[in-house]
């Protein structure tokens, strides 16, 4: 056949350990056969990080608000058991993912892989639940302290410009524990573009949910925020898809969220997200099976798994064996790359085959070949044979 052509490349960053080996034969058995792949090659593997002092990660996120779209390999977050194990560490260089998300300004999106023989722990979850959460302050970055004594403890803003505001935040007659959190408009707003994007993007429903009874006035500006992007700029294209913004108080989207069939984007504040998205990561199954989106305020997109690098696997396979490492969330990362891309470039036959690898790889599952973390988590009596990475990528390719 004739391979699908690429105009624009996308960014590819590689990445370290198990999924270092995975990405090479995912691209090897699925993607390059199939498509004139064009890509910017940023090696984020530990060692390359190292010798260009980080420089390489800021590089590819740069690339990426560049050409729009970026797909990424997991890689080591280095910490102090690291140092020991590769000694020529000149640093312990900070998360990749980290530097990339403050450079992109992005927020991002986790979706598990849905299919019939693994059902959720909710019965009723038929589509996946896709969680946003904003990953910039309040309790994250908040100032905490206790008092011994009785007193009173104010709060008190000064304006650059000399001016002040100051309100009483309680009197106690003990002691007591205090603590003073923040967010910014600017934050809350690129999480709000980003949020409207990505629905637009999935042609999916996105809900918002806060507490603004009690929190009247800092969850209310993210009410109000929100509502107000909504109406200006995202409200005209949600309606020509069909698709509807819903805001909710976050007790009552967590009812909703469980009696519903799934399908929708939850947008989250920081901690609200950072609890319901290993909530629901668990009810749908398997780490292995969890997507996560890089989205920015503009739509440029980043694609990776949610899980690691798997380095217990990495060593079982430096060893000689091949291991049973499920590709899944990889494999989703490349397909959503080459849709978005094809998307953009408006180029439908890179969109379909994006779609068809991600079918061939849900195919194979179907049929009861899959990786051996998926075995307890499939339906009773359903006919599952556990297999190799590379024998599970191989029966994809056959489908594909
Ligand atoms: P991990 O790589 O996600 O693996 C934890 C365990 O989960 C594995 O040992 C394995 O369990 C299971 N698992 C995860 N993904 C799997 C897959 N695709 N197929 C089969 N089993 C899978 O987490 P970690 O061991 O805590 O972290 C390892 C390294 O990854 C660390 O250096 C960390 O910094 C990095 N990390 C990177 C990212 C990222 O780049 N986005 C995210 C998280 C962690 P069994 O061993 O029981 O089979
Ligand atoms: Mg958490």
């Amino acid at each position: 056949m004739n391979k699908i052509k690429m105009t624009t490349p996308l960014v590819e960053m590689d990445g370290d350990e198990m999924t270092r080996i995975l990405w090479g034969v995912i691209k090897e058995k699925l993607i390059l056969p199939f498509v004139d792949l064009k890509t910017e090659y940023y090696d984020l593997g530990l060692l390359s990080r190292n010798a260009t002092k980080d420089q390489i990660t800021v590089d590819a996120a740069q690339a990426t608000k560049r050409l729009g779209v970026a797909v990424k390999c997991a890689t080591i977050t280095p910490n102090r058991q690291r140092m020991e194990e590769y000694p020529e560490l000149t640093e312990m260089w900070k998360s990749p993912n980290g530097t990339i998300r403050a450079i992109l300004d992005g927020t991002a999106f986790r979706a598990p892989i849905v299919l019939p023989c693994i059902k959720p722990v909710v019965k009723n979850w038929e589509k996946p639940i896709t969680i946003a959460r904003h990953a910039y302050g309040d309790m994250y970055k908040a100032v905490d302290m206790t008092t011994e004594e009785p007193g009173t403890a104010v709060l008190t803003f000064q304006g650059k410009s000399g001016g002040s505001k100051t309100l009483t935040v309680q009197t106690v007659d003990g002691p007591a524990v205090w603590q003073g959190q923040h967010n910014t408009e600017k934050s809350i707003r690129a999480f709000a573009r980003s949020c409207f994007q990505y629905a637009l993007s999935q042609k999916q429903d996105l809900w918002f949910s806060t507490k603004d009874t009690i929190a009247k006035i800092y969850d209310g500006e993210f009410k109000r925020i929100f509502e107000e992007e909504y109406e200006a700029s995202y409200k005209a294209e949600f309606e020509t898809l069909g698709i509807t913004y819903f805001y909710t108080l976050i007790d009552d989207a967590v009812a909703r969220v469980v009696r519903s069939k799934g399908g929708f984007i939850w947008a989250l504040k920081n901690y609200d997200g950072d609890v319901m998205s290993d909530m629901i990561a668990a009810a749908f199954g398997s780490l292995a099976m969890m997507t996560s989106v890089l989205v920015a305020p503009d739509g440029t997109m980043e694609f990776e798994a949610s899980h690691g690098t798997v380095t217990r696997h990495y060593y079982r396979y430096l060893q000689g064996e091949k291991t049973s490492t499920n590709p899944m969330a990889t494999i989703f990362a490349w397909s959503g790359a080459l849709k978005r891309r094809g998307e953009l470039d408006h180029l439908p036959d890179l969109v379909r085959f994006g779609e068809r690898l991600e079918a061939a790889s849900l195919k194979t599952l179907e049929d009861g070949v899959m990786t051996c973390d998926l075995l307890p988590l499939v339906e009773p009596g359903f006919p599952a044979r556990g297999v190799d990475s590379w024998e599970f990528l191989d029966a994809i390719a056959a489908r594909l």
